[in-house]
């Protein structure tokens, strides 16, 4: 519970084992007692206290440790609920925190994301952007746009003073140098992207070349299996592992392993529509046999965009001619031995450097994980661009000020002073329900 009246409510269904009155138990202080509703005990339990400004929504708080289960836990929320508490809305409790101004909308949006996180990476940047880290960086690039904009007021306002002003090319340097920081910001949107929503890999070849063992080789290593959820489409489902920390979306997998007659297995059709969205194609061809024309067609869908191509059943007597010049064309090619789970590692790494996975690193960088963070990035440069060229088009310096202000204004969004209410609504219903 959180709230003014929290503790109020919790004397009305709490039974201290050692009574102490609410002046004297300070906060961070946890007591022993049973919640009883009407003289009867519901359970044994452990109360946190948490006295207002020192806790997450800077209110008075306190949290009720139960032995748990759903009946148990049922109860004591309707006992609060009956004694005076409210329901609270998803993500309640964190946007108290940000509308008390404890942390601001970056950092409320990243506990969504830790929550959320299905890599390490992904959960490690999170953490990062709670601490402040973006938030600071956005912070410090909105002082240098304010210290040119100040300049530029004294100038209009006082133009007798002997105020050091800015010359036309020192302003534009000054813009650019800022844009810039935002740009490199913005760029990272694209390992941010990847950290987020992984990549979007699919598995082709024709039937019986191994993809299923493939996947399930992939799955039974990874034990970090995230989720597995339908898609969009009924037939098909996505999941992710991870390979090197960041998730790799595995796309259309239901069709891959409940192809258990020769009509439903994937053919060609399928795998161009599979290939057609993808980030990744890892394509397979069995080595212990020779290429077919089926084999060909599958292979010339995958040279467009990042793939691998897999030799499979290499614990198999080798067919393969490899000097075809359909193999040939291939960068990047990987054996393996999907039954035995060889060459698994292999495939990781060969993935890992295509995406530049080990470059992302995420200690001293900042990483923009977020769409809205990255729009508003965008917005910003647009803005600091218009400043520049309204200063070469010599206009007069009230119309770089304003561009200079909106700019100001779209990196306010990001950390929440100038976002509307209804973006922040919007932002905090993606929570789940007492977060
Ligand atoms: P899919 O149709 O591409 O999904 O192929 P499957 O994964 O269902 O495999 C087809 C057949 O090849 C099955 O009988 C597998 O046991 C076999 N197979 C798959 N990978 C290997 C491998 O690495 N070595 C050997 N010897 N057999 C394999």
């Amino acid at each position: 519970m959180s709230g003014e009246n929290t503790f109020e409510v919790l004397e009305k269904i709490f039974v201290q084992k050692k009574k102490k009155d609410i002046s004297e138990i300070a906060g961070y202080t946890i007591k022993y007692g049973n919640i009883v509703d009407d003289g009867q005990i519901i359970d044994e339990v452990l109360v946190s206290y948490f006295k207002a400004p020192r806790s997450y929504t800077k209110e008075n708080m306190c949290e009720i440790n139960s032995h748990g289960g759903i009946v148990i836990v049922k109860k004591i929320l309707d006992l609060c609920i009956k004694n005076g508490a409210n329901l609270a809305e998803p993500g309640e409790f964190t946007k108290r925190a940000f509308m008390n101004g404890r942390i601001d909308l970056s950092q409320a949006e990243s506990v969504i994301d830790i929550i959320n996180a299905k890599s390490d990476k992904e959960a490690k940047e999170g953490i990062k952007q709670l601490e402040g880290y973006l938030s600071n960086r956005i912070k410090s690039v909105k002082a240098d746009l304010m210290d040119i904009i100040t300049n530029i007021e004294v100038s209009i306002d006082y133009p007798e003073y002997e105020t050091p002003q800015l010359s036309t090319k020192e302003l534009t340097d000054k813009i650019n140098e800022i844009s810039l920081g935002l740009k490199r910001m913005e760029e990272s949107f694209e390992n941010g992207k990847i950290i987020k929503e992984g990549i979007k890999t699919v598995i082709i070849g024709k039937p019986n070349v191994g993809k299923s063992s493939l996947l399930n080789a992939i799955l039974k290593e990874e034990r970090a299996i995230v989720t597995e959820y339908e898609g969009t489409t009924r037939d098909t489902i996505e999941e992710f592992v991870n390979v090197k920390g960041v998730p790799l979306k595995l796309v259309d997998t239901a069709g891959i392993r409940n192809a258990e007659n020769e009509v439903e297995k994937i053919g060609i059709e399928k795998s161009k529509k599979m290939a057609r969205n993808a980030d990744l194609i890892i394509c397979i061809v069995d080595a212990s046999r020779e290429l077919d024309n089926e084999d060909i067609e599958i292979l010339k869908l995958a040279n467009s965009k990042k793939c691998i191509l897999v030799l499979n059943k290499t614990d198999l007597k080798a067919k393969l001619n490899e000097k075809s010049k359909y193999i040939n064309n291939f960068k990047n090619i990987i054996k393996i031995s999907a039954i035995k789970s060889e060459g698994i590692e292999d495939l990781y790494n060969k993935i890992a450097e295509l995406f530049n996975l080990n470059e992302i690193s995420l200690d001293n960088e900042i990483i923009i994980t977020n769409e809205r963070h990255k729009n508003l990035i965008q917005m910003a440069i647009k803005n600091l661009n218009e400043a520049n060229q309204t200063l070469k088009d010599g206009l007069p310096i009230d119309f770089v000020e304003i561009s200079l202000k909106n700019s100001l204004v779209n990196l306010g969004s990001i950390t929440g002073e100038e976002a509307s209410e209804e973006i922040i609504n919007e932002i905090f219903a993606r929570f789940c329900l007492g977060k």
